[in-house]
């Protein structure tokens, strides 16, 4: 008799697996790195997302209009640096679920948290408060801190960070709606992870947008760890506002240039802002008059001309988003999660505790893995999986984060890791 388990963790049911996998092309169209004779298996597309093969292509293409045509750059042909920014824009909004004029890659994470916090957290005696997780990502909560402070208020009051209420440091809905009730009256601003960074658990956005509007608040997300990874559908979520990063699941490089969401009723919002040239309205731009006019929707909020050399990869990225389809990427990644988690659950149980929640709706490509034992046993595990060319990442005290990639990884991927940590517990 065989078992069907055991039938799981065999290199013929991965082989079969990833031949059937219809996105099993789009592997080639990254650069994997290599470990020895063979390739990395590498689990940190929720950290630095491989180099898509195009990205070079494109950069050169900018360097080389840049050296013949220098200024004229600005202006000539489809890749002109004047709308360039625009290039990605039809592509960005299918892949969060929003209009075109909704979005606009720009500045960094954290500076757009910042920029449309002038426009969206606005505190008055009455409504000075945001609620935000416990636990953040460390750059938000120093933003939103940072912010109150500016306007005058007192974090150790002001800043509501609500406590998980689940095992693991995860939230349930109930809690949510808890929170926002106690402190409707005194929310400006509520501001959530569509990810979670540490646990990985995903929010419902559309659930929390209507939960915060109803008590009178603004509600923005940061989608750093959401974007390129969940199916999103902003536009419909209703949320005021959103900013996320490109060099996690959007494989756009190092410090790739940010991305941001403003809801369409905002599109000619009266509201304060930081304003640059960028902003202006295209059409009147250049005749460089005294008063600013911003344009319509989310490009209105853009300050500068966008680097130019550091949008070039993300073109390169979202093409193969475009191709691939999120619907598809989803159901891809959702078996490969799966996956992983069936061979935890039926080897591993013993070293590793599965942080993430286990309901697909609340979780997209990644599961944090807490090691029983502790951190001196979890820092030993980690570094044995970087030897055996299996790349994790590391969260204190005692998490192992996984996050397989459905554009690159694959369950040969997921088989290697379950292997190095079953090696790791026999040495
Ligand atoms: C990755 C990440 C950041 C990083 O901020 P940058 O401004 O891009 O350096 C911030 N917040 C969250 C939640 C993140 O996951």
């Amino acid at each position: 008799m065989t078992d069907p388990l055991s039938d799981l963790f065999s290199d013929d049911h991965a082989r079969q697996q990833d031949a059937a996998d219809p996105l099993r092309a789009f592997r080639d169209a990254f650069l994997i790195p290599r470990f020895g004779d063979v390739e990395q298996a590498y689990f940190v597309g929720n950290s630095l997302g491989l180099q898509p093969r195009g990205a070079r292509a494109q950069v050169e293409d900018v360097l080389d209009k840049w050296a013949m045509e220098a200024v004229e750059g600005h202006f000539r042909g489809n890749s002109q640096w004047m709308t360039y920014h625009a290039l990605v824009g039809e592509q960005l909004a299918e892949v969060v679920g929003a209009e075109p004029s909704e979005v606009v890659a720009m500045n960094s994470l954290t500076a757009n948290l910042h920029l449309l916090m002038v426009s969206f957290y606005r505190p008055t005696r009455e409504r000075p408060a945001i609620l935000m997780e416990a636990g953040a990502f460390p750059s938000d909560r120093y933003a939103l801190e940072s912010q109150l402070r500016f306007h005058g208020f007192d974090p150790a009051t002001d800043l509501i960070e609500l406590e998980p209420d689940a095992p693991g440091g995860l939230f349930s809905m109930a809690a949510i709606e808890a929170a926002i009730a106690m402190h409707g009256p005194r929310l400006a601003l509520v501001l959530w992870p569509g990810v979670q960074y540490r646990t990985g658990q995903a929010f419902d956005l559309a659930e929390i947008t209507r939960l915060g509007h109803a008590a009178g608040a603004v509600v923005g997300f940061d989608l750093a760890h959401a974007a390129g990874n969940l199916p999103l559908r902003l536009h419909d979520s209703g949320a005021d506002f959103a900013v996320w990063c490109h060099y996690k699941y959007l494989n756009a490089g190092p410090g790739a240039v940010a991305g941001a969401f403003v809801h369409a009723r905002h599109a000619h919002t009266d509201r304060p802002r930081f304003a640059g040239w960028w902003g202006h309205d295209a059409a009147t731009r250049f005749q460089m008059g005294p008063h600013f006019q911003p344009t319509p929707g989310a490009e209105g909020w853009q300050l500068s001309n966008p680097p130019i050399l550091g949008l070039a990869p993300l073109r390169a990225s979202l093409d193969l988003f475009a191709q691939a389809g999120m619907p598809a990427l989803r159901r891809k990644s959702e078996i490969l999660t799966g996956y992983l988690e069936t061979l935890i659950h039926a080897q591993l149980d013993d070293v590793l505790d599965i942080v993430t929640p286990d309901e697909p709706a609340r979780r997209g490509a990644q599961l944090s893995l807490r090691v029983r034992g502790g951190r001196e046993q979890g820092r030993a595990l980690f570094e044995s999986l970087a030897a055996q060319g299996v790349l994790g990442d590391w969260r204190e005290p005692d998490v192992i984060r996984i996050s397989p990639a459905p554009l690159y990884n694959t369950h040969a991927d997921i088989l290697r890791f379950v292997r190095a940590v079953l090696h790791w517990r026999q040495a």
